[in-house]
């Protein structure tokens, strides 16, 4: 189940279940939109993937052991380890380069 990070990684802005400003990537790093498009350049700084949306968790329960009152969100919050010098030199080498061929 993916799981529903509190915040953004980067600036640590609040993202909750049902914001439409919360991107991930494969490995579930959450960033805020703002941080994507303008420090990220769509590359992850742990991984180095693409971002998409992160989809909006009902919050009931539609069907049974659904929804956030069943599968709530997360609560750790986490910060990127690289230092903001590190990202922007890393997002420098891929951002040119598709996810799909990176
Ligand atoms: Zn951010
Ligand atoms: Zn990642």
């Amino acid at each position: 189940m993916l799981e529903l990070r509190p915040n953004c990684e980067l600036c640590d802005r609040d993202l909750p279940p049902d914001s439409a400003e919360a991107l991930i990537c494969s490995y579930e790093c959450t960033f805020c939109a703002a941080c994507v498009e303008g420090v990220l350049a769509n590359v992850c700084p742990n991984c180095g993937g693409g971002f998409e949306k992160r989809p909006i968790r009902p919050a009931s329960a539609w069907r049974e052991g659904t929804g956030l009152v069943n599968d709530p969100a997360g609560t750790r919050r986490r910060q990127t380890p690289y230092t903001r010098g590190e990202i922007e030199a890393f997002s420098g080498t891929l951002r040119d380069v598709p996810p799909q061929g990176r």
